[in-house]
């Protein structure tokens, strides 16, 4: 990216409320382009990303991992390891990666002179935000570009009285105040699967309330049976086609009641059905902002109803993800620069990857082969096991496969799945592909490392 800076006349003003990976990305962006930024943040400068979502949740995983590739340590020619959490040393872990990263980030705002304020961002006219600073003054700030980047929390559902203790939503648990001894999960999407791993992992009994006939009901069946098989291997308990409808506190338990008369029993319950904008204290209406069940509505440029006031992150209701709100942060800060607008420079969200940090890993980009079948489109699907790698065999581990939707016309990789050990990596691969219009023949001729995992991607492509 060229850091090509406004040298002729005052300098564009952005004012920024929320500083997760949308607002950050935006502000250091805009500022090495030549805007004169001010970021409003009430929290954590990293966001909910960094201190409640994505990083720590990823680091209580890796920790889990860690513990079951211990455990698994006879399989691979040694000795047995006695594995026991070190719940303490976990907390400091956490707190550790959360101050690196929020250093990091904020080292990064400075280096960029954007200006950091601590406290609460409103809008109070259409060119107006309102901060109230940590010390309770009240500053209001003019910008010529305005970018909501408030971000989401968790939904709670009015059955159920979330205290933190007992009944927890996701931001309780990094980590919880005790190991649950035994955690039942409401809600089977993207977070309670990584919950169910993770606290499985740690040696928890789980059970998990699967409202449908599948976990993870919104990605490819084939997908969710290796992961739905890996669960009933490890114990945990599935309610599938039960839905959650009342919590009982008791002393030494707490009892979910669902709809099919069935009751899960256990020590914790975690809420993961999903989250909502926070877009409530924002005051939208003050600017004229329009918005659709509480999230920012917004154009191919992440433009909100009023031409200078943009939205990033989950707060746009696009794909709830970290790295779909830092693209989006850096394009506002390319378009309100008037650096470009050429169509190809839209964010295409059909083709952005996500994942799945279980185990095995779950990733996958583009179009979806039940997708595509209900759609009527024709496709050419490939799936290769990574029962074929000898790299998979070294690591004991052939779980999993990679499949690859491709255009039966010219080749062009329409998008893929991968289920297995490092998926979340290996999916870049077909990002890529996908992205940059590749075919099938494309990956075939490329020379990957032997012996490696990324072969079976070009197996599946043949
Ligand atoms: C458990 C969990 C795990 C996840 N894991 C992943 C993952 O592995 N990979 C991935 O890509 N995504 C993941 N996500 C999603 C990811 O965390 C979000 O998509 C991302 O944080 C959105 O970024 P954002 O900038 O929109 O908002 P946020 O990160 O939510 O940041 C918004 C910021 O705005 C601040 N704010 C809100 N209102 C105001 C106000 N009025 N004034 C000032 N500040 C305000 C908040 O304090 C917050 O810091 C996960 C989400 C959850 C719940």
């Amino acid at each position: 990216m060229s850091s090509r800076r406004a040298d002729e006349g005052p300098k564009k003003r952005f004012v920024i409320i929320g500083g997760g990976p949308g607002g950050t990305a935006c502000a250091t962006h805009a500022a090495r382009l030549g805007a004169d930024v001010t970021l409003i943040e009430r929290d954590i400068v990293g966001g909910a990303a960094h201190l409640l979502d994505c990083i720590p949740s990823k680091a209580m995983i890796a920790t889990g991992s860690a513990m079951s590739a211990m455990r698994a340590a006879s399989e691979m020619g040694l000795a047995t390891v006695d594995v026991k959490l070190d719940f303490e040393a976990l907390r400091h872990r956490i707190k550790h990666i959360e101050g690196r990263l929020e250093d990091s980030v904020t080292s990064l705002l400075e280096s960029q002179r954007v200006r950091l304020i601590e406290g609460t961002g409103r809008l109070v006219g259409s060119h107006e935000v309102e901060a109230t600073h940590a010390d309770g003054t009240i500053e209001t700030i003019e910008g010529d570009i305005i970018v909501l980047a408030a971000g989401s929390r968790p939904r709670v559902p009015e059955w159920a009285q979330v205290d933190g203790q007992r009944v927890l939503t996701t931001r309780h648990a990094y980590p919880p105040p005790q190991l649950p001894e035994h955690l039942i999960v409401i809600g089977s999407g993207v977070t309670g699967v990584e919950f169910v791993h993770m606290f499985n992992s740690f040696g928890s009994d789980v059970t998990l309330i699967v409202s449908r006939q599948q976990v993870l009901p919104d990605k490819d069946p084939e997908v969710a049976a290796v992961l739905e098989q890996s669960f009933l291997d490890r114990g945990v308990r599935l309610f599938m086609g039960a839905r959650a409808e009342s919590i009982e506190v008791g002393d030494q338990a707490v009892k979910v009641s669902c709809n099919d008369g069935r009751i899960a029993e256990g020590s914790h319950v975690l809420l993961a059905i999903g989250s909502i904008p926070n877009s409530d204290n924002l005051n939208l209406e003050a600017a004229g902002v329009e918005s659709e069940w509480g999230y920012v509505s917004i154009d191919h440029n992440c433009r909100s109803s009023v031409s200078h006031i943009y939205a990033a992150g989950d707060l746009s209701g696009k794909l709830p993800l970290s790295s779909v709100a830092s693209t989006q942060g850096r394009k506002i800060a390319e378009h309100a620069m008037g650096l470009h607008a050429s169509p190809h420079r839209h964010i295409d969200y059909d083709k952005a990857a996500s994942a799945i940090f279980t185990d095995p890993e779950i990733a996958d980009v583009g179009v979806a082969e039940a997708d595509a079948f209900a759609e009527g489109r024709k496709i050419r699907v490939t799936k290769v096991p990574f029962s074929v790698s000898a790299k998979a065999l070294i690591n004991n581990d052939s779980r999993g496969f990679v499949k690859i939707v491709s255009d039966p016309a010219t080749g062009v990789v329409m998008g893929g799945s991968i289920v297995g050990r490092h998926a979340a990596e290996l999916i870049s691969v077909l990002a890529l592909a996908v992205s940059a219009g590749l075919t099938v023949q494309d990956l075939v001729e490329s020379l990957f490392v032997h012996p490696a995992l990324a072969e079976v991607l070009g197996e599946a492509a043949e």
